[in-house]
């Protein structure tokens, strides 16, 4: 086995594994990554559209049990060096997303300030896109800790900010996890965007969407 004996070895963002030790054909291709193979093939990619309600949804990943732990790093335990990790996949694509506005759902300020960071646009940000954050919680929802019933509250807690001017651009909205799509849906209304963008999404909403997806191909990926 190679193993190169550089002082600026790099290494596997997730697991700290080398990246300097080739062990597969894909190790070899794919010299640019931050993370290994073994740790890229445990996400679950969907790369699938879905059509709701006249909009294109383009969904990255299920959301599994590897992503929970990753998001759960990331975003509660501040391992802010995860952040380019999430998009990794599809890298090369992502300058696509140029062409538009991308308007993400950001956390409460309260959120922001107790973290220091904010989640979405980090993970945006290696790749060289802004994430404008438009909309604003007027109470600060945990998400995963709701019920169902309230859960849809979010129509009426979600807000477009008054004074957050955004051009004549086409809008692309984004998330890092869709849960129910209730928030999605929400911004939706607010924003009109062209189309959505997910990081992950939940194996039941995959389910329920299922007749929703077309065949057709991703620019972003
Ligand atoms: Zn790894």
């Amino acid at each position: 086995m190679y193993r190169a004996l550089k002082v600026d070895e790099r290494f596997c963002l997730i697991c700290n594994e080398s990246l300097d030790e080739i062990r597969s054909l894909e190790d070899l291709l794919f010299q640019h990554r931050t993370i290994c193979t073994a740790c890229q093939n445990q996400f679950k990619p969907v790369q699938k559209i879905f059509r709701i309600h006249d909009r294109e949804w383009h969904v990255l990943y299920e959301y599994n049990d590897f992503l929970e732990r990753l998001f759960f790093r990331y975003k509660e335990q501040r391992d802010i060096v995860l952040a380019p990790i999430f998009l990794e996949r599809i890298r090369d694509h992502l300058k696509k997303m140029r062409s538009y506005q991308v308007c993400g759902l950001c956390s409460s300020d309260k959120h922001r300030l107790h973290r220091g960071f904010e989640p979405l646009i980090e993970m945006f940000k290696p790749y060289g896109i802004e994430v404008l954050s438009p909309l604003y919680k007027t109470r600060p929802v945990k998400q995963s800790a709701q019920s169902k019933a309230s859960r849809k509250q979010i129509h009426t807690i979600l807000k477009r900010k008054e004074l957050y001017p955004l051009s004549k651009k086409k809008i692309l909205l984004v998330d890092d996890v869709c849960t129910t799509g209730s928030s999605l849906e929400a911004a939706c209304q607010l924003l009109d965007p062209q189309c959505v963008f997910v990081v992950a999404a939940h194996p039941q909403w995959l389910q329920t969407h299922a007749s929703m997806g077309i065949e057709k191909k991703s620019s972003f990926w």
